[in-house]
């Protein structure tokens, strides 16, 4: 079976102003890269479509939903905080990364493709049930992830989230629902800030320390994880795939490398191919270092691919 590789133009022109981080850049590169790899099974790429404003209202308040549309510039640069910024192309291109994912839902669980990846910004996973703030507006993942539920009537899904910001918006949508079983390492404390009390059978936070290295990250969250998600047998497994935890990320302090992402998705394929017959889909978040993006990302691809 082939895998889907999912981006759009719009994603391209969403642009927070000068020298962010979270740059047009980004996805060009991985674009290319995804392009160059020579990928194990047949690649197919897509365009995304825009979500509709039913698809995001699934994760986020209605309210907040279209106070977002209303405020978004025709001309210029507007904050919504400090660092979380819509230029005329922003709104655009929320929708087709949130429209990525429901494609990818979609191609997955018709057995068209094995998994996707979901080349796509703003990220999502910082974006609360009523809030947009860390670079993100819309939860990409989660407007997937309930598409899923509620469409396609699934019972279970999994989202591992590897990105070194721990994924608030996730979690804060997920909270109660037990149908999702959220699993996040992250670097802490960092941004935006983490609560182990909030925890619970289906939240699975692994907090890392500054300096933590790959051989100290596979032991934490293997610990944590990997036994949980057998038993919660996923209809689906979903990652937030940011890649800002990578030793050479100029935002953060961990020290993972390529063969750590290979490591983990490779561990995650094998839950996936016991679980769901290996569906998965991956949605681009954090990584800030461009060679990194361009290695890492078809490396984290190539381990979703399952071989039969
Ligand atoms: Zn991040």
């Amino acid at each position: 079976m082939s895998i889907a590789l999912i981006s759009d133009p719009s994603c391209e022109l969403h642009d927070a102003g000068y020298e962010h981080p979270e740059s047009p850049e980004r996805v060009k590169v991985i674009q290319q890269a995804l392009k160059d790899f020579p990928f194990t099974t047949h690649k197919e790429f897509y365009t995304a479509p825009l979500a509709t404003i039913e698809d995001v209202k699934r994760a986020h308040d209605h309210r907040f939903v279209d106070w977002l549309i209303s405020i978004a510039p025709k001309t210029g640069v507007i904050m919504v905080d400090a660092d979380t910024r819509m230029n005329s192309h922003t709104l655009s291109a929320a929708m087709h990364a949130a429209g990525a994912v429901i494609l990818a839902v979609d191609l997955v669980l018709k057995n068209e493709v094995q998994a996707a990846f979901c080349n796509v910004r703003p990220p999502g996973h910082h974006a609360e049930y009523d809030k947009a703030m860390g670079f993100c507006f819309f939860n990409n993942i989660a407007i997937g992830a309930l598409y899923a539920l509620e469409v396609y009537h699934l019972q279970r899904i999994a989202i591992i989230d590897f990105d070194v910001h721990h994924g608030n918006g996730t979690q804060n949508i997920f909270q109660r629902d037990k149908r999702v079983m959220y699993c996040s390492s992250f670097q802490h404390p960092f941004y935006p800030g983490y609560d182990e009390e909030l925890d619970n059978s289906h939240i699975l936070g692994v907090p890392l320390k500054a300096g933590t290295d790959g051989a100290q990250f596979r032991e934490a969250v293997e610990k944590k994880w990997f036994a949980k998600l057998l038993e919660f047998k996923p209809d689906l497994i979903f990652f937030s795939a940011g890649f800002d935890a990578h030793e050479q990320d100029p935002l953060a302090d961990l020290r993972l490398t390529k063969d750590d992402y290979v490591w983990l998705t490779s561990k995650i394929a094998d839950i996936a191919k016991i679980c769901c017959q290996g569906k998965m889909i991956s949605v681009l978040e954090g990584g800030y270092n461009l060679t990194v993006l361009a290695d890492c990302v078809p490396a984290h691809v190539q381990a979703m691919i399952i071989n039969e």
